[in-house]
């Protein structure tokens, strides 16, 4: 870390900040807004001769699907880009498919890593953090690719993470927002040295958005080349119009037509010989500065998934949900999902059924999707492992002003996340109640599952003491069940998962299609609110994770970050 970093007391990088930080930063854009005003009255500085060389890399991250357009913008001008993937996102809607990134590479692009699901390595466990690099690493290797440059998720990393990439075979990792902009970091280079000071975290400007003009992105390539030259590192990620709008979000969007005079631009200005500007990949320039030393390929391998829970044994990690995880606020080895239109409000609620804790999740403003929670659906730490073909029991205690119905996932051999089906109808209660539910065969080719029980209608809904057991080797059933009256009388759906039928014994209600509408004729009765509970509202993140209706099963699900600061 130089004392040029902006972020320089942060013991992992990239870290954004907390309010503090924020206030410093407020602070620090003051100076700095206060700086230029000087300047602006003062003489201009003469501009400089151009002197050293330097190189732009043209960067983006997490493989968004409308990347393409950025694509075929720098082909026309016969320039290729360093797309750093997702993996597990790599084909669902909204993201690239591997036929796309093949035709990328073809082209002369590069396929970088950017982790499997998007983890923030400095908060998951070093194993998770492992996995997530070396496994998409491993997962672009299966589809042809040679990858050796990485970013970083959100841009955060530490020495272990950083270790961890040149472990995994990464020859450089990129970090954001540690070279100047008009927007960030003004007392920053202007750009990376060649060959950088640190390969694992390859300095850069904080990433393109919706604020940059063609001037800054210009100034970013013109600041660098007269100023000594070095490499330019942008980076990009939605290419997309109208910015500022929810599917064109403005803290991470570049309209098409300004991607297409700037690269327009760029092509003329790195053709005038005296500017001694380049435009190259990633590892491109690594080959360039590393010269004869450019290391062989180092072949990638993977980490195996945990073992599968033995017979009789909770596959759960803190089923009571007593342990919070500091940085998402929600129990450990949970996160939040759902999708649809709805407001979903997460509090930790005290008591538990057993324990100190339980979690409470209000619905509001409903008119479509649900909002669940679930065990965390990573690679290596939260979500049990399954093996092909056996069946499980899941369950989770619950009281509710509402229906419920459990949304299932799996996960495959690269990571990549499928929703898998849905249980029928689980009763509102004001006392807890089990929802129990046997899973079909889990399908050829799954590693792992998870799932959360879904509230689809406005209500309450508290949630405590989570299981996953082999089929038929957990505790039996409560008796009696408490959720005995029936959910719905419809049963005109023909989805899949209307016909899973609940476990045998189970205190499921009868089924209701996930497509039926709850409180409609001969649905249920609204009982007496859940029992009255001490709650600590901490969160209202409710990332998307689609199921039930408006999903087939084995429909893939791009998980997304808990933490949506729009960085990296
Ligand atoms: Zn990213």
């Amino acid at each position: 870390m130089s004392t040029t970093d902006h972020h320089p007391t942060r013991p992992a990088r990239g870290r954004p900040p907390g309010l503090p930080g924020l206030l410093a930063l407020a602070v620090a854009a003051l100076l700095v807004a206060a700086l230029v005003s000087s300047a602006l009255v003062a003489a201009p500085p003469a501009q400089a001769a151009i002197t050293g060389p330097t190189v732009v890399s043209l960067t983006f991250d997490d493989g968004d699907a409308d990347q393409a357009t950025a694509q075929q913008a720098m082909a026309s001008k016969g320039m290729a880009g360093t797309f750093y993937v997702t993996t597990g996102f790599t084909g669902a809607s909204g993201y690239l498919t591997r036929q796309q990134l093949s035709s990328f590479a073809a082209a002369g692009n590069e396929i970088g890593g950017h982790t499997v699901t998007h983890a923030d390595l400095t908060q998951v466990a070093s194993t998770e953090a492992q996995a997530q690099i070396c496994n998409g690493r491993k997962v672009l290797q299966d589809w042809g690719f040679k990858p050796t440059s990485f970013a970083y998720p959100f841009s955060t990393a530490n020495a272990a993470v950083e270790a961890q990439a040149a472990g995994c075979g990464y020859t450089t990792s990129r970090g954001l927002g540690d070279t100047r902009t008009r927007f960030s970091c003004g007392s920053c280079v202007r750009a990376e040295t060649l060959p950088p000071a640190d390969p694992q975290y390859l300095r850069a400007p904080d990433q393109v958005d919706s604020r940059w003009t063609l001037a800054d992105l210009q100034g970013t390539v013109t600041g660098a080349a007269n100023n000594g030259g070095g490499w330019v590192i942008l980076t990009f990620h939605r290419v997309c119009a109208p910015t500022g709008t929810a599917s064109c979000p403005a803290d991470r969007s570049i309209t098409p037509t300004l991607f297409s005079q700037f690269t327009t631009w760029l092509d003329t200005y790195r053709k005038t010989t005296t500017n001694k500007t380049s435009v190259k990949t990633v590892d491109q320039v690594v080959r360039q500065y590393k010269g004869a030393s450019y290391p062989a390929y180092s072949p990638a391998s993977s980490v195996p998934p945990k073992p599968v829970a033995a017979a009789g044994a909770n596959a759960l990690l803190n089923d009571s949900l007593e342990t919070t995880d500091a940085a998402t606020t929600f129990p450990q080895c949970f996160q939040p999902g759902g999708w649809g239109t709805n407001t979903a409000a997460w509090s930790s609620a005290t008591p538990g059924r057993t324990g100190s804790k339980a979690e409470q999740l209000a619905l509001s403003g409903y008119s479509s999707g649900d909002a669940k929670l679930l065990p965390t659906l990573d690679l290596q730490t939260c979500a049990p492992s399954v093996a092909p073909g056996a069946t499980y029991d899941i369950s989770t205690w619950y009281t509710s002003t509402a229906v419920s119905q459990f949304a299932l996932y799996y996960r495959d051999g690269s990571g990549a996340w499928f929703y898998w089906t849905s249980s029928p109808w689980f009763a509102a209660s004001s006392t807890w109640a089990q929802a129990r539910f046997t899973t079909p065969p889990v399908p050829a080719g799954a590693t792992a599952t998870t799932f959360g029980l879904a509230l689809i209608a406005n209500g309450t809904l508290v949630t405590d003491d989570y299981a996953l057991y082999q089929a038929g080797t957990g505790p039996a059933a409560s008796a009696p069940p408490t959720t005995s009256s029936s959910s719905s009388s419809s049963s005109t759906t023909e989805s899949p998962s209307a016909r899973q039928a609940p476990s045998s014994g189970a205190s499921a209600p009868a089924a209701g299609g996930p497509s039926a509408r709850p409180g409609g004729p001969g649905g249920p009765q609204q009982p007496p609110g859940p029992p009255v509970l001490t709650k600590r509202e901490h969160s209202k993140a409710k990332p998307y994770l689609p199921g039930g209706e408006a999903l087939r099963p084995g429909t893939q699900v791009a998980v997304p970050p808990l933490r949506a600061d729009g960085k990296g």
